[in-house]
This record gives structure tokens, C-alpha cells and sequence, in this order.
């Protein structure tokens, strides 16, 4: 190597090895809302120098081609990064297929450029790569159908489906033991990300919209580990750290969310969650339930001292929470306590009340997790709840034969009194029957959540707010 080329490398490690630090950084940052801002802008500028550093590699003679990916994936990415923020996790599920896409490219790619000259190490870590990079692929255009709602959100389920899920990962690990022995069997290369592909596909489709957000988790689980593979693969210590952080935040996450739903990744995995859907909700929607007007509802919060909020999916598509941040200065004014519920799972990703409520500028010591404020229902005058429904669904304590028995929920049937703002009795993501909208304490507040919360306010300020 010349003196100049040894300078290039130096200057590359260094970039990568800056990149890996703001990488760990800016998870570490990510973690809390103070610091998360930080945590962005290092996860980007960590970005920027692995590529600068990449770029800067002697082996590239030619940056035409590089050049023209860079202005298909700008083309991409660009309108990508715009969805609305309800669309955000079917966004992160695309980008975990292209960038498993990538992996099984490159993977294929430094197949064939080696074949047959590949050691036994490399040639595991090779089928690794391609066999979680081709699962994933499929596994999450699979899950980003689901949630934009193009493939259906139920489990489409048959008879043996496990045993046959089964079976093609076990055909796909008995062709990688092959080629492992003999790295010449060209043919078989192909086969198996085939079954991978469909695996991934099969993977996905017995499991409910309810359990998207783990299986996206999961799946940016697998799409980490793949590229830490490729990292192996590539000889890219760069490559191992961030694909094993990616990997190893996916899977915790994953777990995280498991254990806030109550239940195991098998279960998630092959329990055709949310299989017994609206058969339930048809049957109770003749039950009478007791409704409300803006003038009720802003005369029971205003005579309370203690007021849990409790928003869900619904704030969000409303975009009511700049109208919920005038509700509580409007309460708070009044000397009424107001604090906001926040369930893990609500809305459709993690953390999506907490940005919400942060955009609309509500103390974040006002956010309670669900765990630290279940005790306080029963002191409290009124539980609002704004456009959530499974989080608060009761059934998932009481009723054995729920779908979703078992989920930790916000216990708001056990406030003083219940007031739920949604525009019908329609169930939410898990498509299943509430109780709470029947109970006795439980009043109905039918509307757009942004609509009713400014009736709210207009009669709280006597019609200063619109
Ligand atoms: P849900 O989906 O259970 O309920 C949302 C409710 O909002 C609906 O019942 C709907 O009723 C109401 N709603 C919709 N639009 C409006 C509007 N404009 N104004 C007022 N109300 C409205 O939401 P939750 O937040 O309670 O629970 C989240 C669910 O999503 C869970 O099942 C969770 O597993 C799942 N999920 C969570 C993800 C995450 O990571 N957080 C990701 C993907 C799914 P109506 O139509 O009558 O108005």
C-alpha cells in the first residue's frame, strides 16, 4: 500500500470511527425527550460522515453510478420523509425493506463475486445475512400494507399455517448448512432467498394490525442484524457496530412493547392476534349508551379538581392537540389538576402522544406513563379520554375471551366519571367492542376529537376560543 493510500484508510477509519460514536450518542440521547433533538442531529451527522467516509474508498474509480443512486434515492426519500406523522410507522417499514433490500443485494452480490472460494465463516454469515435480509424484505412491505391499510389488517390464518411457516425456514436453514459445506452449490443460493422471501410473506400475514408496531420493531431487528452481517461480510467495522445497535434497539424495543401488550413473541408471532374482530362490536351496538354536548362536558370539567386526559390514535388524525393544549390552560386557570395518561402503545407508534403533546407545548411533567398513574383513577373526577379506545378497553382485564386479554391497559372506568370523545361507536385498531362506552359512570361525547375539544374550550372561556 503507498503512503498515500495507508493517509486515505487513517482518514476513513477516523470518519467511521466519529460516525460510530455519534451513532451510540445519539441513541443514548434519543432516550429522553430533553436530549432528543441532540440524539437526531447526532444519528445524522453520523450518517453524513459514514457516507463522506465511504465515498473517500479507494476502491471506487467511478462515481457515475454512485451519482445516479443518489438522485433515485433523494427521489424517494425526499417525498418519504413527508408523511403525514400517523403514517410514520408504514414509513419506518419501507425503510426497513430497502435497506434489507440492500443487504440481500450486496449479500447475492459478494455471493457470486467469491463462490467457490468462501470460507465456512463467511459463507454462514453470508446466508445469515441474505436469509434475514430476504424475510425482511418481503415481511415488512407485508406489515407496511397492513398498516396503510392496502392489505387487509385481519390475520388471514389456515390450517397448519405454523407447521408450514416451519417448514420453509427449516428448508431455507438446511440449504445455508449446504452451501456452507459446499459453497459451490451455485443453484441453491437463489432457492434459498426465495424461501426467505416467502417466508417473510407467510411470516406477516397471520398477524393482526393490533401487533404491527412489534413486528415493525422486530423486523428492524432482523434488518440490523443483517446489515451486521454484511459488516462481517464487507470486512466494515462501521457496518457491525451500527447494524448491531439497529439490531439490538429493534429486538429491546420489540420486547419492551411485548411485555406493555402482556404478551410473548410467540404469541405475537403465531397467535393470529385480533382474529375475533368486529363480530362482537355488531353484536353490542344496540346497547344504549349516554351521550353529551360540549356545554355538559365543559360544565362537568370545570366543577372537577382532578382531571386525567387520556389521548389516542384519534387526537392525532384530528390533530386536536394544539385544541387539548387551550383545554388544559383553560382547566389549569381554573385551578383544576390536569395530567395527561400515556399508554405505550397508543396511537401508531412509540411515542407518538408524547411528540404530539410536545408540539403542542403541554409540560412534559404533565406526561404520566401508564404504570405511575393507574393508581390514580379511582381519585380522580374525570377521565378524558380523546380518541383512544383499545388502550382503554376494560375487557382486556376482565373478559378471558377478549383478543386482547391480558394488554395492560389505563384503568379510566375507574374514575368518578368517563367522558369519551369519538365520532361513532366504531371499535379502534384492534377492531373489538369497548365496554367502557356502556358503563354507567361513561358518557359519550360524539364528535371530531379537534371540533369538540374547541366546543369544549369556547364554553370554558365564554366564546374567547373558537
Ligand atoms: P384506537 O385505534 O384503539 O382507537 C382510536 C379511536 O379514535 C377510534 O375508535 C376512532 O373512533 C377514534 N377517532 C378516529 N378519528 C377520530 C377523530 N377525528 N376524532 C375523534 N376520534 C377519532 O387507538 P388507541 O390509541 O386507543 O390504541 C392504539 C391501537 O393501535 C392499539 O390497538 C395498538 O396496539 C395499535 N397500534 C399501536 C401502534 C403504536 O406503536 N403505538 C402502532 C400500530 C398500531 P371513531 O371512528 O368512532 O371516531
Amino acid at each position: 500500500m503507498t503512503s498515500e493510500l495507508a493517509g486515505g484508510q487513517v482518514v476513513i477509519e477516523i470518519l467511521y470511527l466519529i460516525a460510530s460514536v455519534l451513532f451510540i450518542l445519539s441513541l443514548k440521547w434519543m432516550s429522553s425527550p430533553t436530549t432528543a433533538r441532540h440524539g437526531i442531529w447526532a444519528g445524522e451527522a453520523g450518517m453524513l460522515l459514514a457516507i463522506c467516509g465511504t465515498l473517500l474508498h479507494h476502491g471506487i474509480i467511478d462515481y457515475k453510478l454512485i451519482a445516479i443512486a443518489l438522485v433515485l434515492g433523494t427521489i424517494i426519500g425526499v417525498p418519504l420523509g413527508r408523511v403525514q406523522m400517523t403514517a410514520v410507522p408504514q414509513r419506518t417499514a419501507l425503510s426497513h425493506a430497502f435497506g434489507a433490500l440492500c443487504v440481500t443485494l450486496v449479500g447475492s452480490a459478494e455471493y457470486y463475486l467469491r463462490a467457490p472460494n468462501i470460507s465456512r465463516f463467511m459463507m454462514s454469515v453470508l446466508a445469515i445475512e441474505v436469509i434475514l435480509g430476504g424475510l425482511t424484505v418481503t415481511g415488512s412491505l407485508m406489515a407496511a400494507g397492513k398498516l396503510q391499510e392496502i392489505l387487509p389488517q385481519r390475520p388471514l390464518t389456515y390450517k397448519g399455517q405454523n407447521f408450514v411457516n416451519f417448514l420453509l425456514l427449516a428448508g431455507a436453514v438446511v440449504i445455508a448448512v449446504w452451501l456452507v459445506v459446499h459453497p459451490d452449490a451455485k443453484t441453491l443460493f437463489p432457492i434459498m432467498i426465495l424461501i426467505a422471501l416467502t417466508f417473510g410473506v407467510l411470516l406477516i400475514i397471520p398477524i393482526g394490525g393490533a401487533d404491527m408496531p412489534t413486528v415493525i420493531s422486530l423486523l428492524n431487528g432482523y434488518a440490523g442484524l443483517s446489515a451486521a452481517a454484511m459488516g462481517f461480510v464487507l470486512d466494515s467495522k462501521l457496518l457491525i457496530i451500527a447494524g448491531a445497535l439497529d439490531g439490538s434497539s429493534g429486538l429491546i424495543l420489540s420486547i419492551i412493547m411485548s411485555k406493555a401488550m402482556n404478551r410473548s413473541f410467540t404469541n405475537v408471532l403465531f397467535g393470529a392476534f385480533g382474529q375475533v374482530l368486529t363480530a362482537g362490536a355488531a353484536a353490542e351496538e344496540a346497547k344504549p349508551v349516554r351521550s353529551a354536548i360540549p356545554e355538559e362536558a365543559a360544565a362537568i370539567l370545570s366543577a372537577a379538581s382532578r382531571v386525567i386526559v387520556i389521548p389516542g390514535y384519534g387526537m392525532a388524525v384530528a390533530q386536536a392537540q394544539h385544541k387539548v393544549r387551550e383545554l388544559y390552560d383553560s382547566l389549569s386557570k381554573r385551578g383544576v389538576d390536569v395530567r395527561f395518561a400515556i399508554h405505550p402503545v397508543a396511537g401508531r407508534m412509540p411515542g407518538h402522544m408524547n411528540v404530539l403533546l410536545a408540539e403542542a407545548d403541554i409540560p412534559y411533567d404533565r406526561l404520566i406513563e401508564m404504570d405511575e398513574i393507574n393508581g390514580d383513577f379511582p381519585q380522580t373526577d374525570v377521565a378524558l379520554v380523546i380518541g383512544a379506545n383499545d388502550v382503554t378497553n376494560p375487557a382486556a382485564r376482565s373478559d378471558s375471551s377478549s383478543p386482547i386479554f391480558g394488554m395492560p391497559i389505563l384503568d379510566v372506568d375507574k374514575a368518578h366519571t368517563v367522558m369519551v370523545i369519538k365520532r361513532s361507536m366504531n371499535p379502534g385498531f384492534a377492531g373489538i367492542d369497548n365496554p367502557l362506552y356502556y358503563l354507567d359512570n361513561t358518557l359519550m361525547l360524539f364528535g371530531d376529537a379537534k371540533a369538540f375539544v374547541g366546543n369544549i374550550v369556547r364554553e370554558l372561556t365564554g366564546g374567547q376560543h373558537s
